[in-house]
């Protein structure tokens, strides 16, 4: 049986994709912060472990834990994440470096922690789940496209680095999904300080709902991508990147648009939305 390492299971993306892998007959290893929110996927047969991924001890634990007892790691799925929103002037700059610490650095500590192995073997595949903000960022949405742009960059990088030792690195680019991690942003935008000058985009981020509230009105659920992350782990040549929903579709175009057209498009949205 083939073994997927899992970040972020607590809830979203990540508690649907080891769900997903199990049913597929995988041996699935979820990870999360807090091991209690792993109980019913380790009903549903599931390894569980605890893994903060900012946590270069817990990284190094449970890698060594999975290859002592499977003998390999077929698939890394680097899902923990989260969204720092709001005007890039007024996200301190340890809010910053922590956006880092998980979305990007995470990531980066487990694809060291998995790749000696996998190259031994000489196959394997790492899943980085980034987001439509990956390839576009927006108003708002500075440091947390900052750090998953980051993820993309060295997801592209890893990919050439490491293709001719049979290991493969995809990207996953979900737009919104209907989990906690909109209302989990919103949250932390609330206590940020407030400069002068951005009420208008704290209006349309908060009173609008373009995010929070699982998703908004266009989110998909988290199972269609769980889907698309287990499908690029099962197929022999998989795709650099897999956009996940037809707002991540549409985003990923806006990024072929002169800047220029591009700004005037967000002044205009401001403008009309404010
Ligand atoms: P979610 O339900 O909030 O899940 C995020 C997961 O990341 C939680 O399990 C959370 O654990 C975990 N996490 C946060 N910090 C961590 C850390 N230091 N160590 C280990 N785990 C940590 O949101 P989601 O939508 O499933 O998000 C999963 C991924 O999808 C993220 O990378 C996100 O950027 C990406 N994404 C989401 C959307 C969307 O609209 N939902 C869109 C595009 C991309 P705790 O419960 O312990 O905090």
């Amino acid at each position: 049986m083939k073994t997927v390492l899992v970040t972020g299971c607590s809830s979203g993306i990540g508690r649907a994709t080891a769900l997903e892998f199990r049913r597929r007959e995988w041996t699935v290893y979820a990870t999360a912060r807090d091991p209690y929110d792993l109980t019913d996927l380790a009903d549903a047969g599931c390894e569980t472990d605890t893994l903060d991924v900012t946590s270069q001890s817990d990284v190094d634990r449970v890698v060594d834990r999975i290859v002592e007892s499977e003998g390999r790691i077929d698939c890394l799925v680097n899902n923990a994440g989260y969204g720092q929103f709001g005007p890039i002037e007024d996200v301190p700059i340890s809010r910053v470096h922590a956006q880092f610490d998980v979305n990007v650095y995470g990531p980066h500590r487990l694809t060291r922690a998995v790749l000696p192995h996998m190259r031994e073997r000489g196959e394997g595949t790492i899943v980085n789940v980034s987001s439509t903000a990956g390839r576009l960022a927006s108003p708002m949405m500075g440091v947390y496209a900052g750090s998953k742009h980051a993820l993309e960059a060295m997801s592209d990088a890893l990919r050439a680095e490491v293709d001719s030792f049979g290991v493969d690195v995809v990207l996953v680019e979900p737009g919104p999904v209907k989990t906690p991690f909109g209302d989990r942003a919103m949250e932390m935008l609330d206590d940020l300080p407030r400069s002068d000058g951005y009420e208008d985009l704290y209006h349309i981020q908060r009173d609008t709902n373009v995010m929070g509230g699982g998703g908004g009105t266009f989110g998909v659920r988290p199972d269609a991508v769980a889907e698309t992350i287990v499908d690029a782990a099962n197929v022999a040549d998989p795709a650099a990147r897999y956009p996940v929903g037809d707002i991540a579709k549409l985003g990923v175009l806006g990024r072929y648009l002169p800047d220029r057209i591009r700004d005037r498009l967000f002044d205009l949205v401001r403008w009309v939305m404010s």
